[in-house]
C-alpha cells in the first residue's frame, strides 16, 4: 500500500513480493501485509541474488586455490578451487552466504561452468597437480551436465585426469538413480570423484562400495575432534583408521581437511591418511601465488 509500504514502484513491488513469499511458505491461499522487520532478511537475500545474477558479466567473481599436500606435508598433489565474490555494490560476500543463494536461485549452473573452466585453464600451468572443483547437486542433475564438462575440457585442452569433482556426501550417498548415472558418466570420462564433507551427513558405508569414487574428504569436524578430550581423540582415530582401511579395499584415498595444528597432522599421518588440506600448510590463495609456489617447489626438486 502506497505510501505506507514504499514510495517507489520498485520498492512497492519488492515488498509485495516478500509478503507473497511469506504466504507461499505458510501454505498459500491467504492474505499478508508487508512487515518490514519480518521481511528484511528475505529482501536482503533477494538483493544478493539480484547482484549475483550480474556478477559474472561484471567480472566480480574470482577464485582462490588451496593446496592439498601429501601426508608428509611437503609436496602439493592437488588443489581446491574456491569461489570468491567481490560485489561492487555489496562488498565482499563469503561463499557460505552466496553459494546457498546461488543454488536456490539456479545461478549456480552458470557460476559452476565458469569455475570449472577456470580450473581447466589453471591446470595448464600446474600439470602435475589435480585440480578439484566443487560441484553442487543442481549442476549434477542439470540435463547434459557431462556434455558441458566435456566441452569445457575440449576447449581448454585439459586432460580429464587433471580434474576432480568434489560432491557433498549428503547427495552422493542417497540412493538417487540420476545422481548415480551422472557419477558413472563422470568417472567413465576419466575424472576423479571426491566425496566432500564426509561424516557430517548420513554416512551410508554400504553404498560406498558400489560408487566410482577416487577419494573421500573427511570433514573438519573429525579433524577438530583430534584436538578434543582423550575419548574424542580415540573415537575419531578409530573412525579415520577404519576409513583408511576401507579405502584400501575400495581403492579410494582419504583426504583430511581443516588441519590447523601440528598434532593433527601427525595423528593423520600415523593413521595412514593420504593427503592433507588446511591452514597449517596453506590458506586459500590467489592463483598467481599458487602457480608461483608450485613452480618454486619444482625448481627445488
Ligand atoms: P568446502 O568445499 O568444504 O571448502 C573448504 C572450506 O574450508 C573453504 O571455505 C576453505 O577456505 C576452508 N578451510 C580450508 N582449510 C581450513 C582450515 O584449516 N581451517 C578453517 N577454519 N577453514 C579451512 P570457503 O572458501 O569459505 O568455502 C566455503 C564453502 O563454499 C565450501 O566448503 C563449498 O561448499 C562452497 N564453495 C566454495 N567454492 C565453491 C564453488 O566453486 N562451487 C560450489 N558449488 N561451492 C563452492
Ligand atoms: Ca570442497
Ligand atoms: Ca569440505
Amino acid at each position: 500500500m502506497y505510501p505506507r509500504d514504499g514510495i517507489s514502484c520498485e520498492d512497492l513491488i519488492k515488498h509485495a513480493d516478500s509478503a507473497m513469499y511469506d504466504i507461499k511458505k505458510s501454505g498459500k491461499n491467504n492474505i499478508a501485509v508487508y512487515n518490514k522487520s519480518v521481511h528484511s532478511i528475505f529482501e536482503q537475500q533477494q538483493d544478493i541474488v539480484h547482484e549475483l545474477a550480474l556478477a559474472i558479466e561484471r567480472n566480480e567473481l574470482y577464485y582462490e586455490v588451496q593446496p592439498i599436500y601429501d601426508n608428509t606435508g611437503s609436496r602439493i598433489i592437488k588443489a581446491e578451487m574456491l569461489m570468491r565474490w567481490n560485489s561492487e555494490k555489496l562488498g565482499s560476500i563469503p561463499p557460505a552466504q552466496f553459494i546457498p543463494l546461488a543454488e536456490s536461485s539456479g545461478l549456480i549452473i552458470q557460476m559452476g561452468w565458469w569455475i570449472l573452466n577456470q580450473g581447466c585453464l589453471l591446470s595448464a600451468s600446474v600439470p602435475d597437480i589435480k585440480i578439484c572443483v566443487n560441484i553442487s547437486v543442481a549442476q549434477l542433475i542439470y540435463p547434459g551436465f557431462m556434455d558441458g564438462v566435456n566441452e569445457i575440457l575440449r576447449e581448454s585442452s585439459a586432460a580429464p585426469s587433471s580434474l576432480a569433482l568434489e560432491i557433498t556426501e549428503t547427495f552422493i550417498l542417497q540412493n538417487n538413480p540420476i545422481i548415480a548415472d551422472v557419477m558413472d558418466e563422470i568417472s567413465g570420462a576419466g575424472l576423479d570423484i571426491i566425496i566432500d564433507d564426509f561424516g557430517v551427513g548420513y554416512s551410508n558405508y554400504d553404498r560406498l562400495k558400489n560408487l566410482p569414487i577416487a577419494c573421500i574428504k573427511i570433514d573438519k569436524v573429525f579433524v577438530d575432534s583430534l584436538l578434543g578430550s582423550a575419548i574424542d581423540q580415540e573415537y575419531t582415530k578409530e573412525i579415520i583408521g577404519s576409513l583408511v582401511r576401507l579405502g584400501k579395499t575400495g581403492h579410494f584415498t582419504i583426504t583430511a581437511e581443516g588441519i590447523e595444528a601440528v598434532s593433527q597432522l601427525e595423528a593423520l599421518r600415523e593413521l595412514g591418511c593420504h593427503s592433507i588440506q588446511g591452514y597449517l600448510l596453506a590458506r586459500p590463495m590467489l592463483p598467481a601465488n599458487f602457480i608461483k609456489i608450485v613452480q618454486q617447489s619444482y625448481s627445488a626438486g
